[in-house]
């Protein structure tokens, strides 16, 4: 059962979605949303897991998987698909454009407002967006540097 000092904004809404669909509002579900609460950017299940561990709490990779779609449905949370990685979420009310480096998976977030300008302005057929997440694929300076010295490394050994 949720306590006042836990009456936050995000737990109400969660509270309001799971009662709307008659879902059970079992601990476990609101225990994963304060650990959604306390990340700051991007979470995966795995961390949520540490999370509760520390605090004692022994959830199962199921429970906080089928938690973290209800949080999508309930539009507090986004799930991003980005192919480097398992499955990563987000609070919703984060916009932004992700950088991802394709050799090392690290991500990025820089805001473009060029790109919420023209997909708000942007109307379509049969569609209607909900919330825009977009990414730029490309390599990292800590691996551009990397590939840089291998390359070096490579054109010496081929001279001798
Ligand atoms: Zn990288
Ligand atoms: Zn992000």
């Amino acid at each position: 059962m949720l306590n006042t000092a836990d009456n936050t904004p995000e737990l109400q809404k969660f509270m309001a979605y799971l009662n709307s669909r008659h879902l059970r509002k079992t601990p476990e579900r609101f225990e994963i949303l304060r650990k959604v609460l306390e990340c700051n950017g991007h979470f995966d299940a795995d961390i949520l897991s540490h999370k509760l561990e520390e605090t004692g709490y022994h959830v199962s990779k199921a429970t906080i998987y089928s938690t973290l779609e209800l949080l999508c449905a309930s539009g507090l949370v986004r799930k991003l698909l980005f192919d480097t990685h398992q499955a990563r979420y987000e609070m919703a009310e984060q916009t932004h454009t992700h950088l991802v480096c394709t050799m090392c998976g690290e991500i990025r977030e820089v805001n473009l407002d060029i790109i919420d300008t023209c997909i708000s302005a942007a109307l379509f057929e049969g569609f209607s967006p909900a919330y825009v997440s977009t990414c730029i694929y490309g390599i990292c300076d800590k691996c551009r540097e990397k590939t840089d010295s291998r390359i070096k490394g490579d054109s010496r050994s081929a001279e001798q």
